[in-house]
């Protein structure tokens, strides 16, 4: 199942001297890309708005970055149409798009200065150097590298060259930004960094982008959008908290949320009619295959936020395997006859050690419904 929610982009923020009006759209109609028997986009329908970050994500191999590559012109389509503002682009070659693609690693010049480095993109280009003068100087403004024009990439901090790579990609104003997995040779901690600020500096200057990676928590926290793909289809788009919340599949269920979403048999759970009002278990699991939760909405009864043993809810028994303190939260594993339930109860000190019995609650709200062909039951 496809959908495309249709809320609109988040808001671009702040307008940059480099955004414009210009329709940038990014429009994939019916593409398909097949190598020999292998299909690895299958009837790909997914439109890129104006201005907005779309975040394409899904596992190794689900065909993210042949998508990426059709929308660059460095694989032709199978099948199916690409249009960028209203111009067909299907078969043009990659320099006659405008975009721009950065990947894993983009290296500098090292002989050049941070001025050279950022004026090369636009000597193939018909800019006089009044022009490319001005827009070095507005990018490096931007970038706040503009007191290291004159440095050599040698003379930069790890963090001073990304930006500088990150401004040769933006200098010549490209109608969109094409991004494949760009942080991923970063260590842990610069790659937080450099995302905080790809995002907001993607913010101001409003330029269409799209974004390859196979990490969720990037997605979630980059994109105003997010187009889930497995093996060669798309699942879902929508705003991050859409599909973390609404999952149309079993698949974008499990593959959104880090510890994921716990899976079990609906024949285990008992209704809890605290307010006697609920449905029965049988009739409200009719048709459904398997049931998700995910484990920030387990309670424990008895442990943590009382709040939470209140109201409608699913009830199972099982046995703690381990208590894990995270800081800011337990994680706490047990086993319900042999399915394995993650809880992850915030805040307060958990009294549950392993070994013991507990009775875990799934509150009504929370409990998401599949079918036997994995689509979600509403
Ligand atoms: P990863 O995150 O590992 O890069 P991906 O989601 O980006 O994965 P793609 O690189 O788009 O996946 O590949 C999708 C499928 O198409 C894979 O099975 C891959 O082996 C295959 N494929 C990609 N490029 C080619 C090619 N030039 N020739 C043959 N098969 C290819």
């Amino acid at each position: 199942m496809v959908t495309e929610h249709t809320s609109p982009a988040a808001d671009a923020g702040e307008a940059s001297s480099l955004s414009s009006d210009e329709d940038t759209e990014i429009r994939l109609r019916d593409v398909t890309k097949q190598f020999d028997d292998l299909v690895a986009v299958e009837n790909l329908d997914l439109t890129i708005r104006n201005g907005e970050l779309l975040v394409l994500l899904g596992p190794s191999g689900c065909g993210k970055s042949t998508t990426l590559r059709m929308i660059a012109g460095l694989e032709v389509p199978s099948d199916g149409s690409i249009e960028i503002g209203r111009e067909e682009i299907t078969k043009r070659l990659p320099q006659e798009r405008d975009l721009s693609m950065v990947f894993q690693s983009y290296a500098l010049y090292p002989h050049k200065t941070v001025r050279g480095n950022l004026a090369f993109p636009l000597e193939k280009m018909d800019v006089s150097d009044d022009e490319a003068d001005e827009q070095i100087r507005r990018t490096a403004k931007l970038l706040e590298i503009d007191n290291l024009l004159d440095n050599k990439p040698g003379q930069l901090s790890g963090g001073q060259r990304q930006r500088v790579a990150l401004g040769r990609t933006i200098v010549r104003e490209p109608k969109a930004f094409l991004m494949d997995e760009p942080l991923s040779n970063l260590d842990a901690k610069l790659r937080v960094q450099t995302r905080s600020e790809l995002r907001s500096l993607q913010q101001r200057l409003g330029t269409t982008t799209v974004y390859v990676t196979h990490d969720q928590e990037e997605a979630m926290s980059l994109a105003d959008r997010i187009a889930v793909m497995n093996d060669g289809e798309l699942q879902q788009v929508g705003t991050p908290k859409e599909v973390y919340e609404n999952p149309v599949n079993k698949f974008v269920a499990g593959f959104l949320g880090e510890p994921s979403m716990n899976f079990l048999n609906p024949d285990q759970l008992k209704w809890s009619d605290t307010d006697d009002s609920g449905p029965e278990t049988d009739s409200s699991f009719a048709g459904t295959a398997i049931v998700g939760v995910r484990p920030e909405d387990v309670a424990i009864v008895g442990e943590g936020d009382q709040q939470a043993n209140a109201g409608r809810a699913y009830e199972l028994d099982g046995e703690v395997l381990v208590v894990e303190p995270l800081g800011n939260a337990y994680e706490i594993e047990v086993d319900c006859g042999g399915d394995w339930i993650t809880a992850r109860l915030r805040d307060q000190p958990v009294t549950a050690s392993p070994g013991s019995t507990v009775t875990l609650r799934l509150p009504d709200h929370a409990v998401h419904q599949f079918g036997s062909d994995g689509e979600v039951i509403e």
